[in-house]
């Protein structure tokens, strides 16, 4: 499916192909530090972004980019190099996802758990 989205305050606004449906939490520390709780993500094909200008890309290891708006400071996407895309669950227009897995389940708090039988890996899900 295809899908749009928008940060809190609107300086951002997207249009990404190939959404997928599941929703992936990541539950690893520099999720939960970037998010203030666990990562709630999506993959997408491809992604086009209005308002390029408003993004700001913040370097969070050797292999992977994370975006965020510089005036509201909405967390907008997880960019593995060179080219996908996974999308805050939160900023669609619409929220026809299912909870597919959960990953670094090893790191997760133990104050918090999100209900349903998929699958939880205590690292990726090839660990
Ligand atoms: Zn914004
Ligand atoms: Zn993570």
């Amino acid at each position: 499916m295809n899908g749009t989205g928008q940060c809190l305050c609107g300086a951002v606004t997207f249009e990404a192909k190939d959404v997928e449906s599941h929703v992936h939490a990541c539950h690893c520390s520099m999720c939960r530090r970037w998010n203030g709780g666990p990562a709630l993500a999506v993959a997408v094909g491809s992604v086009t972004f209005a308002g390029e200008a408003n993004i700001r890309r913040y370097r969070s290891s050797e292999w992977a980019e994370r975006g965020f708006c510089k005036k509201c400071g909405s967390n907008l996407f997880y960019f593995l190099m060179p080219n996908r895309y996974i999308i805050e669950a939160g900023l669609f227009n619409e929220q026809d996802f299912k909870l597919e897995s959960e990953i670094f389940c090893a790191g997760k708090p133990t104050w918090y758990e999100f209900a349903g039988g998929h699958p939880r890996h205590d690292g990726l899900p090839s660990d």
